[in-house]
């Protein structure tokens, strides 16, 4: 059966076939009035199909951070994003 399958399209190839988390939750100083944002935080491989569902978190905790009007913005950020992160590595 899989013999007689017709691809639907070329084979496409993933350039960066890996994950990467670049850890700012775990920097002890950060400029203000900066902020890092999904993919530059942490991507997936993209065969797993996770980037958007943690950069939407992500998006949550960053509506959830602003809200409180948190004194140290970027830092109280990032360790909420860790979490996010942190639960399809698992
Ligand atoms: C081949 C492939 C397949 C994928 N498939 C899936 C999938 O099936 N499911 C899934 O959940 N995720 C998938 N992902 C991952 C997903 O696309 C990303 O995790 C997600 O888009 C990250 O969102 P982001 O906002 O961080 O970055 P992006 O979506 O990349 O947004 C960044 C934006 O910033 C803009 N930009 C860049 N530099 C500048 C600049 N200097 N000035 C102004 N704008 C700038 C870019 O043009 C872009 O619009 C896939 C990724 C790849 C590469």
């Amino acid at each position: 059966m899989f013999r007689d399958a017709e691809p639907l399209g070329n084979a496409d190839i993933a350039r960066f076939p890996a994950s990467v988390w670049r850890r700012y939750d775990k920097l002890k100083r950060f400029p203000s009035g900066y902020l890092v944002f999904g993919d530059a935080i942490s991507s997936f491989n993209p065969r797993y199909g996770q980037g958007m569902s943690v950069a939407a978190l992500q998006a949550l905790e960053l509506q959830r951070v602003l809200s409180e009007r948190t004194f140290n913005l970027a830092s109280e950020f990032f360790t909420r994003a860790a979490k996010v992160v942190e639960s399809p590595l698992r």
